[in-house]
C-alpha cells in the first residue's frame, strides 16, 4: 500500500528551505521516525521540535553562529508540514481498521492502474464481506463486532503486497485491488485471508467467523472504466457466494 504524502517529500522541503540560509546543509533526520532525506554529515544541529528530534546535517559547520530563531523557524515549518501530511493521510484512511477509506481508493486508483499498464501486469478486484455480520453485534455489541472488523483489517493488510491496495469499502465491506495478479492468484490470496480470518478468535464469539468474496478483473484494464465494471462484477460474484451458501469465493 503506498502512502499519499511520503514524510520524505515533506522532509525534503524543509531542508530545501534550510539550504536558502545554511547552503552547507545536506541532510535533515526525524530521528523518532527513523527518516532521513539527503545524507548524514559530520556537523550536526537540533531543529527544535516538541516530542520528535529533527537534525540539520552539516558538512561544514557555520561559518556564523546560526540564529537561534531560523532554527526555531525551522522547527515550525516542520511542524506545520508534518501536520498536514498527517492531516492528508488521515482524510485518505479508516480509523478503526488502518486501511484506506473510499477517497483513499479514489486517490490510489489511478497510480496503480498507470503501473500496471506500464508494465502490462494484470489486476484482480476482490469484494470481501464478513458473514452473518449483524448477528455479532446484536449478540456480542457494537465494541466486539468493531474488533472483529479491526482484525479483519490486519488480516488483510497483512495478505497483500505493498503495490496492492486494501480498502474498507463499506462497513463490513472491503476491496482488494491486487497487482500482478491474474485471477487465480487472486484466488490463492483470498483463501489465505479467509483461513487466517476463521483462525481469528474474538472472544467472547465461541464460533469460527466466516466471510464471503467475489473475484473479478485478472487482465491488464484498459482504463479507469474498466476496473470500475470490475467492481461491480466483484460486488456481483459476491452476492453469488452469499446466496449460494457463504463462506466461499466465487469467481466472476
Ligand atoms: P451477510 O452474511 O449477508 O453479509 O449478513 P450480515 O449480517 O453480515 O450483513 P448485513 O449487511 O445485514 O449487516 C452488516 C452489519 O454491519 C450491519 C451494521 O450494523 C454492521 N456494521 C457496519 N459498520 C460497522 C462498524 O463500523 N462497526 C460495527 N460494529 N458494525 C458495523
Ligand atoms: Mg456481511
Ligand atoms: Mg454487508
Amino acid at each position: 500500500m503506498t502512502q499519499t504524502l511520503s514524510p520524505e517529500g515533506v522532509l525534503l522541503g524543509v531542508l530545501e528551505a534550510a539550504q536558502e540560509l545554511l547552503p552547507q546543509a545536506v541532510g535533515l533526520e526525524l530521528r523518532a521516525r527513523g527518516s532521513l532525506v539527503g545524507e548524514r554529515a559530520p556537523h550536526i544541529l537540533p531543529v527544535p521540535l516538541n516530542g520528535d528530534a529533527a537534525y540539520l546535517h552539516l558538512r561544514t559547520p557555520p561559518e556564523e553562529p546560526v540564529p537561534p530563531g531560523f532554527l526555531a523557524l525551522l522547527g515550525e515549518r516542520l511542524r506545520q508540514v508534518l501536520r498536514q501530511a498527517e492531516w492528508g493521510a488521515l482524510a485518505y484512511t479508516d480509523p478503526l481498521t488502518g486501511l484506506f477509506n473510499r477517497r483513499g481508493l479514489e486517490v490510489e486508483l489511478p497510480k496503480l492502474l498507470a503501473l500496471s499498464r506500464r508494465y502490462r501486469a494484470p489486476v484482480s478486484v476482490v469484494m470481501l464481506d464478513i458473514d452473518r455480520f449483524k448477528a455479532v453485534n446484536d449478540t456480542y455489541g457494537h465494541p466486539v463486532g468493531d474488533e472483529v472488523l479491526r482484525r479483519l483489517g490486519r488480516i488483510l493488510k497483512e495478505s497483500v503486497r505493498k503495490e496492492d491496495l486494501a480498502v474498507r469499502y463499506g462497513g463490513e465491506e472491503f476491496l482488494l485491488v491486487l497487482f500482478g495478479a491474474e485471477r487465480e492468484a487472486a484466488k490463492e490470496v483470498v483463501e489465505r485471508i479467509r483461513e487466517r480470518f476463521r483462525n481469528e478468535r474474538v472472544a467472547p464469539i465461541p464460533y469460527p467467523l466466516t466471510l464471503s468474496a467475489g473475484i473479478a478483473g485478472g487482465e491488464v484494464p484498459e482504463g479507469r472504466e474498466t476496473l470500475e465494471e470490475w467492481i461491480l462484477k466483484a460486488d456481483y460474484a459476491l452476492l453469488r457466494a452469499k446466496e449460494t451458501g457463504r463462506d466461499r469465493v466465487t469467481l466472476a
